[in-house]
C-alpha cells in the first residue's frame, strides 16, 4: 500500500511573511493528515521561515530546485548539502518551467539525483509531454524518455524517489488531464520502473484543484499530487489535503 504525497510547490511566491501567514491559517484548520505524507516547497529564501513556522506539524519542506554538487566554485547555485543542513527533506527536480526556462537536461536531472540520494534527500523527478507532443502521439515516448534520462543507472530505494507526471500543457492552465489519460501515463511509468515500480509513488500535477482533486487521487496508480497555484491558498490547500487524507 502506497501513501499518498502531496506536495506545494510555491513556484516563485511568497516571501517570509505570507509563508508565516499561510502557516498559521493553515495549522489552524483540522488537517487530519496522518495517513499522508505532505511537504511544502517555498522560494529559498523562504525555507528557514516555513521550517520553523512548521516545525511542530507533520508537514515537511521541500526545496524547488538544487544545484549537482555540494559545494564550489558555482555562482548563485544552492547546495544540496546546505539544504540537508537546513532540515529539507525534499527536492523537486526537473521541474518543466526550470527545462524550458532554465535550460535542465535529462542529464542534469540525473546528476542532481545521484547527489540528492547520496545526501538523503527525497526527491520528486517532473516529467511530462507538451501539448504539441500530445497532439502528434508521441506524449509515451517524451515521457518514457525522460524518466530513462532521469533514472538510468542510478542505484535508488523506492523510498526515496517519486515521479510527478505532469503534462506541461495542464501546469497553470486550468486545463487538466483527464483522469483516465493520467491514469495510462501512471501506469506506463510504473511498468517502465520494473521491479520497483509498485513501490514508488507516482503522483500527478497539473491544474489540480480541489473540484478534481477527488477524481484524480482515486485512480489506481495517481498516488498523490504535486500542486502549483491550489497550494498557494491555504484553504484550498487544505481542502485537496483532506480530501486525500479521506481516500
Ligand atoms: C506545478 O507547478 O508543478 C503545477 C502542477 O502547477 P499548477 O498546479 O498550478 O498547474
Amino acid at each position: 500500500m502506497r501513501r499518498f504525497l502531496i506536495g506545494g510547490n510555491w513556484k516563485l511566491n511568497k516571501g517570509i511573511i505570507e509563508t508565516s501567514e499561510f502557516a498559521t491559517y493553515l495549522l489552524k484548520k483540522d488537517l487530519n493528515i496522518n495517513n499522508i505524507d505532505v511537504f511544502i516547497a517555498p522560494p529559498f529564501t523562504s525555507i528557514p521561515k516555513a521550517l520553523e513556522v512548521f516545525a511542530n506539524s507533520t508537514i515537511s519542506i521541500g526545496a524547488q530546485n538544487m544545484f549537482w554538487e555540494e559545494k564550489g566554485a558555482y555562482t548563485g547555485e544552492i547546495s544540496p548539502k546546505f539544504l540537508k543542513e537546513l532540515g529539507v527533506q525534499w527536492v523537486i527536480i526537473g521541474h518543466s518551467e526550470r527545462r524550458a526556462i532554465f535550460g535542465e537536461t535529462d542529464e542534469w536531472v540525473r546528476k542532481k539525483l545521484n547527489m540528492a540520494l547520496h545526501l538523503g534527500l527525497k526527491v520528486v523527478i517532473c516529467i511530462g509531454e507538451t501539448e504539441e507532443e500530445r497532439e502528434e502521439g508521441k506524449e509515451k515516448e517524451v515521457v518514457e524518455n525522460q524518466l530513462k534520462g532521469a533514472i538510468e543507472g542510478v542505484e535508488f530505494d523506492a523510498s526515496m524517489i517519486s515521479i510527478a507526471y505532469e503534462p506541461i500543457w495542464a501546469i497553470g492552465t486550468g486545463k487538466t488531464a483527464k483522469p483516465s489519460d493520467a491514469e495510462e501515463m501512471h501506469n506506463l511509468i510504473r511498468e517502465l520502473l520494473g521491479e520497483k515500480g509498485d513501490k514508488v509513488r507516482i503522483i500527478y500535477g497539473g491544474s489540480v484543484k480541489v473540484h478534481n482533486a477527488e477524481e484524480l487521487l482515486l485512480q489506481e496508480n495517481i498516488d498523490g499530487a504535486l500542486i502549483g497555484g491550489a497550494s498557494l491558498d491555504y484553504e484550498s490547500f487544505a481542502e485537496i489535503l483532506k480530501i486525500a487524507g479521506e481516500i
